[in-house]
């Protein structure tokens, strides 16, 4: 099987999200990094590329530079992978789709929604991928949550909630670091910062692992640190089209909780739990009865939670490896190939959707709002 040209444009050595990527591309030999502009330096960016084995002639200085050459190659990138800042993910996202490459674009897919509408038909007239890194949702065991609601083992599902809380903002005396300020700041973070940064990891999670989408929100903002413009504690109440009613925490103040993030859906015949911090196991308790782990990689399982895993029950493969299942997907995508569900730019529209209407209701005191993009109403 030929390997796919991949590219990378940010994730630049030290960069948090950088690795992951690198290594669920290349996980399962789909991909090859053939090009990248991985540094807002374009010296460190080149540097580093050639580094990771990066042709000279495809190390770029800059994303246009990559998106000028690249189109004037046979052998172009079949995929262009976003993972710089979140200010630029739509400008980039944008000239990559309508030059013709397929893009997987970091969370938040765009600041604005009108931005993420724009981004959605740009790739509905292309015809070009354009997902998005909900990479959650590619765990296998998740995979299997969403099976077992899909099959009806819970029944109709009641009440989902989630929490993606952690606390590793939660020291005021580090509150002025540049690394940790700029999220909380509205000229740069934009109009939201806990919730857009991790809420929309939670909110997509319930609406993949439940197969329902959020219709309205209530949403209480806080800034615990008061220093901050933007929050960096929310509650959002919300109601899914199918009457699910869901209750969804997000904090950076949380101390003591590490990644913190973690879902339970609860429906008529039983409830289900999955913690991302122990993501091999599921827990299932039917109605009367007592609660089963189910393990990834023992028999049984459903087909997508068994596809997705690799290695031995009992052995972690964890984040990485979640996003490598994106990739997996991906790859089968671009080849033309029976896949399974990626996020895709529609999902990156709902999430921006929710985040300005969570901003709205916060100012209006948790007041009730449509959820949706205008055009999914
Ligand atoms: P970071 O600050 O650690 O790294 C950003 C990288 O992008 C750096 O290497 C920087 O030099 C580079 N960069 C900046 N501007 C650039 C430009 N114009 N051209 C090329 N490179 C540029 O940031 P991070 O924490 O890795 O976050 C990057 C993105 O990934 C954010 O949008 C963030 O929301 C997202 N993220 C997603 C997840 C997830 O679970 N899906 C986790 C972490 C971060």
């Amino acid at each position: 099987m030929k390997r796919l040209n991949w590219g990378m444009i940010g994730g630049g050595k030290g960069s948090q999200i950088g690795p992951a990527h690198r290594m669920g591309a290349q996980a399962d030999g789909n991909f090859a990094l053939a090009a990248g502009a991985l540094d807002h330096d374009a010296e460190r960016g080149k540097a580093y590329a050639a580094e990771l084995g990066v042709a000279p002639d495809r190390a770029y200085g800059d994303w246009r530079e990559m998106l000028e050459k690249e189109q004037a190659r046979e052998n172009r990138v079949d995929l262009v992978t976003v993972a710089t800042p979140n200010s630029t993910h739509f400008e980039i996202t944008k000239a990559f789709l309508q030059a013709g490459f397929n893009v997987l674009c970091e969370k938040p897919m765009t600041m604005q929604v009108d931005e993420a509408e724009e981004i959605v038909a740009i790739a509905s007239s292309t015809g070009k991928i354009c997902a998005v890194n909900y990479c959650y949702s590619a765990y296998p065991m998740v995979r299997e949550m969403r099976q077992m609601v899909a099959r009806g083992d819970i029944g109709k599902v009641r009440v989902i909630v989630v929490n993606f809380s952690h606390g590793h903002h939660g020291d005021a005396a580090d509150a002025d670091n540049p690394r940790v300020r700029w999220r909380y700041d509205p000229q740069i973070a934009g109009v939201s910062g806990q919730f857009a940064d991790c809420g929309i990891h939670a909110m997509h999670l319930a609406s993949f692992v439940s197969g329902d989408q959020v219709r309205e929100l209530s949403a209480d903002f806080a800034s615990a640190i008061p220093s901050r413009a933007l929050e960096d504690d929310a509650m959002v109440n919300f109601r899914m089209e199918g009457g699910t009613v869901g209750r969804l925490w997000t904090s950076s103040v949380a101390i003591g909780r590490q990644h913190g993030f973690d879902i339970q859906v609860f429906g008529e015949t039983g409830g289900l739990k999955w913690w991302a911090e122990q993501p091999n196991q599921v827990y299932y308790t039917p109605v009367g009865g007592r609660t089963q782990i189910i393990e990834k990689g023992e028999g049984g399982l459903s087909g997508e939670a068994a596809r997705l895993s690799r290695v031995a029950i009992a052995h972690p493969e964890g984040f990485p490896m979640a996003v490598a299942n994106i990739y997996v997907d991906l790859a089968a995508a671009i080849r033309g190939e029976p896949h399974g569900a990626f996020p895709t730019a529609e999902d990156g529209l709902r999430s921006m959707a929710a985040v300005h209407q969570a901003v709205a209701s916060a100012r209006q005191a948790g007041a009730w709002v449509d959820a949706r993009p205008p055009s999914l109403r």
